[in-house]
């Protein structure tokens, strides 16, 4: 079966209530034999609550932040020791909405990413153009600069063992999908960019993120180059993130690559 990954990043949304009733619901998927390409993203404070129901299962824990800093005087902050310690496996970094409301940067994102490969944690890089770099035509623009600033802190070899999550800001959370032929051409543009930086690198997974839904998930993940999708709101629902698992299982498992 081709390599997929299916995240769910829950933002600021759960309880201890939903939980539970997602996780009932979720049993149904332990009949497939999906090799560990589910990842579910809670509010940190969920993170153990959910790694106890997933450890026996192929589903694996992400986080939706990290700090720079492993310990110390950091009033909030939770390092990336503390979320290996618990069973976080991936961790979603340059989150259009981190660089947005707390004001993250292309350097704060690169020393992330850092922290979270020298612990051996996998990188969720999320990219993707505004509303306005689209309609300027700067959509190649953007990703290039998004893509160079971290290559410029940290080298192209970065870009072994991370998923990149491609999200054009417009498309999150509003209900307009980015279209998938052209989120198709943008995927196969980021993978040439990685690969003519660093031939060495071919096995960048990226993931399409933005208003996906059970209804237009089969559309995207039919695209060769997309390997997967970061699902925001839909992913709340155990029922619609449980169709769009199946979708991508059955879609992936015919995609022999
Ligand atoms: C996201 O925030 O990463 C996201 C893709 O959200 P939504 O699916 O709700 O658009």
């Amino acid at each position: 079966m081709k390599k997929f990954l299916i995240v769910a990043n829950w933002k600021l949304h759960g309880s201890i209530n939903m939980i539970s009733n997602f996780f009932e619901y979720m049993k149904l998927y332990t009949s497939m034999d999906l090799e560990q390409n589910i990842v579910i993203a809670p509010p940190t404070v969920y993170l153990e609550r959910i790694y106890k129901k997933i450890e026996k299962t192929n589903i694996v824990l992400g986080a939706q932040n990290v700090d720079i800093n492993i310990e110390g005087s950091f009033t909030g902050e939770t390092s990336i020791s503390m979320l290996k310690e618990i069973g976080v496996r991936y961790v979603i970094v340059g989150h259009s909405e981190r660089r947005l409301w707390h004001h993250e940067n292309s350097e704060l994102i690169a020393k992330k990413i850092y922290l979270i490969k020298k612990f051996n944690l996998i990188p969720i890089l999320c990219i993707g153009e505004t509303k306005e770099d689209k309609k300027n035509n700067a959509t190649k623009k953007t990703i290039i600069k998004q893509l160079n600033d971290i290559i410029a802190v940290l080298g192209s070899s970065v870009f072994q063992n991370i998923v990149i999550a491609y999200e054009p800001i417009w498309a999150i959370g509003t209900g307009l999908a980015s279209d998938p032929k052209t989120t198709q051409l943008i995927h196969e543009f980021i993978k040439n960019y990685i690969r003519t930086y660093d031939s060495s690198i071919s096995n960048v997974l990226v993931q399409y993120g933005g208003s996906v839904n059970p209804k237009n998930a089969k559309l995207f993940i039919s695209q060769p180059d997309i390997d997967g999708l970061l699902v925001g709101s839909a992913s709340l629902n155990p029922k619609e993130f449980l169709k769009i698992i199946q979708i991508a299982y059955n879609i992936y498992k015919s995609k022999n690559i």
